[in-house]
C-alpha cells in the first residue's frame, strides 16, 4: 500500500483527574481518598478522584451543593492551584515529546500524538508504552485512545478512561457502529449543547445516529464543522494535528504593583491595561483567544491585613483579539472578584485557548467585526509608531497610579511588552 493511502492513526493521551493527580502527586496520604479541587472563584468543582466521581458528585457542580456528600465522607477539598498543575502539564508534555511523533498540545493534560509511522498491530502496545513512560517519569496517570481520526481519537479515549489497563485502540476494527451507538451525541468531540438540542430534535442521539445521517442533510441543517465530525466518525480525517511547537496556547499578563492598591478604579486601569497589552500580543501573532480569567490577590506576607486571593474565568461568546471585548470582559469579572478593605498587591489576565484568527470558522461574523478588525489594526499601527498607549481605551486609565513605582525604577519593563512575564501552556 503506497504511504499517501495509508491509515492515520492518532492518539490522545489524557491526564486522568488531572489537578486532582497533581495534588495527589506530593501528598501520599489522599492517594486512595475522595479528592475534589475547586476553582477559586466561584468555588466550583473542576477535577474529581474517581472516588469522587463515585460518591455522585458532578463536574462543574458548585461547591455549596456538594457540601453534603463532601463532609459526610470526607472527601478532601483543594483550591486550585495553577503553577503546580502548570509545571506538572509541561514535564508531561515534554515526556510525550521524547516519542517523536509529531504532536499537539490540545489543553493543559491533553494532547494529541501522530502514530501513524507505527504498523496496526502494534500502536495498542506503544499506547501502553507511553501511558507507563509518563507514569514513571511524572507520576501522572493517564488515558490513551487511539483510532484514525481525532474525533474518534477521543472516542477511544473515553473508553480507555474505564479500562484498567487505560489504553484502547480502534485501529483495525473494521465496523465501529457497536462503539458509536454507546456514545451519546453530547459527547462527541466538537458537539456542543446547541447543536446537541439539534440533532435530539432531528433523532439523532448517538455517535452512530450522526456518522449514518447522510453528508447533504448535515451540511444543510448544520455547518461545515458538523459534517466535519461526521466525516471524522466514519475514519475519515478532516481535523488536522496542529503540531507547530512553538504556537502558543495562552497569553498572561500579571504584575505586582509598586504599591499596594486598595482602590476599584485602580485595580480596573491596572487589569485593563494588561488586557490592551495581551489583546495587541495575541493581534501580532494573528491569534484569537477562546476566554479569558483575570486574577487579584492581596500580599501573602501581610497576613495580618487579611489574605485575599480570587480568579475567575469567562468564554468569549465567539473567540476574539478585539481590545474593547477583552477590557469588557475583564472589567466584568473583576466587578465580581473584587472585595473592599483589602491591599491588592497583585493582578493579571490570561487570555486563553488561542487559535489562529483566520480559522475562525464561524457562520456569525458580521460586517461589525470586519470594523473592529480594522480598527484594532490601526490602534496597532499608530502606538508601533508612536509609543505604547498612544491609542488606548478609556477604561486603562491616564494616571496609572498602581504603576507608579514601577514606571520610575524600571522603566523597560513597562515600556517593553516582552520583558513582561508570559507562560507557554
Ligand atoms: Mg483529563
Amino acid at each position: 500500500m503506497s504511504s499517501i493511502l495509508r491509515t492515520k492513526k492518532i492518539a490522545l493521551v489524557d491526564c486522568n483527574s488531572f489537578y486532582v493527580s497533581c495534588e495527589r502527586l506530593f501528598n501520599p496520604k489522599i492517594r486512595r481518598k475522595p479528592v475534589v479541587v475547586l476553582s477559586n472563584n466561584d468555588g466550583c468543582i473542576i477535577s474529581r478522584s474517581n472516588e469522587a466521581k463515585a460518591l455522585g458528585i458532578k463536574m462543574g457542580e458548585p461547591y455549596f451543593k456538594a457540601k453534603d456528600i463532601i463532609i459526610k465522607n470526607k472527601v478532601e477539598v483543594f483550591s486550585s492551584n495553577y503553577s503546580l498543575y502548570g509545571d506538572l502539564s509541561r514535564r508531561v508534555m515534554r515526556t510525550l515529546k521524547r516519542f517523536n511523533s509529531d504532536m499537539e498540545i490540545y489543553s493543559i493534560d491533553e494532547a494529541f500524538l501522530d502514530l501513524s509511522n507505527f504498523p496496526d498491530q502494534d500502536v495498542e502496545k506503544i499506547g501502553k508504552e507511553i501511558r507507563e513512560t509518563v507514569l514513571q517519569w511524572t507520576g501522572i496517570p493517564t488515558s490513551i485512545g487511539i483510532a484514525k481520526t481525532k474525533t474518534l481519537s477521543k472516542i477511544a479515549n473515553q473508553i480507555a478512561k474505564k479500562k484498567q489497563s487505560g489504553v484502547t485502540s480502534l485501529i483495525g476494527i473494521d465496523n465501529l457502529d457497536p462503539v458509536l451507538e454507546k456514545i451519546e451525541i453530547n459527547d462527541v468531540w466538537g458537539v456542543g449543547k446547541q447543536l446537541t438540542k439539534f440533532y435530539n430534535k432531528n433523532g439523532v442521539y448517538n455517535a452512530k445516529q450522526l456518522k449514518n445521517k447522510s453528508n447533504s442533510w448535515i451540511k444543510k441543517s448544520s455547518n461545515v464543522l458538523g459534517s466535519r465530525t461526521a466525516m471524522e466518525l466514519k475514519g475519515i480525517p478532516c481535523i488536522n494535528l496542529e503540531t507547530t511547537t512553538t504556537k502558543r496556547k495562552s497569553c498572561v499578563v500579571s504584575r505586582s504593583f509598586g504599591k499596594r492598591v486598595e482602590r476599584f478604579q485602580e485595580l480596573k486601569e491596572a487589569v485593563a491595561n494588561y488586557c490592551l497589552n495581551a489583546s495587541e500580543k495575541i493581534r501580532s501573532e494573528s491569534l484569537v483567544a477562546k476566554a479569558i480569567t483575570v486574577f487579584v490577590r492581596t500580599s501573602p506576607f501581610q497576613r495580618n491585613y487579611g489574605y485575599y486571593s480570587n480568579a475567575k474565568t469567562i468564554d468569549f461568546p465567539i473567540a476574539t483579539n478585539n481590545s474593547i471585548e477583552v477590557v469588557k470582559t475583564a472589567v466584568t469579572i473583576l466587578e465580581s472578584i473584587f472585595k473592599n478593605g483589602y491591599q491588592y498587591q497583585k493582578a493579571g489576565v490570561m487570555l486563553t485557548g488561542l487559535s489562529n484568527a483566520n480559522e475562525k470558522t464561524n457562520l456569525f461574523s458580521s460586517e461589525k467585526d470586519e470594523k473592529i478588525s480594522s480598527l484594532m489594526r490601526s490602534i496597532d499601527s499608530t502606538n508601533h509608531r508612536y509609543g505604547r498607549s498612544t491609542l488606548s481605551v478609556a477604561s486603562a486609565g491616564v494616571q496609572k497610579k498602581w504603576n507608579m513605582k514601577r514606571e520610575y525604577s524600571s522603566k523597560i519593563d513597562t515600556a517593553d511588552f516582552y520583558c513582561l512575564p508570559t507562560i507557554r501552556a
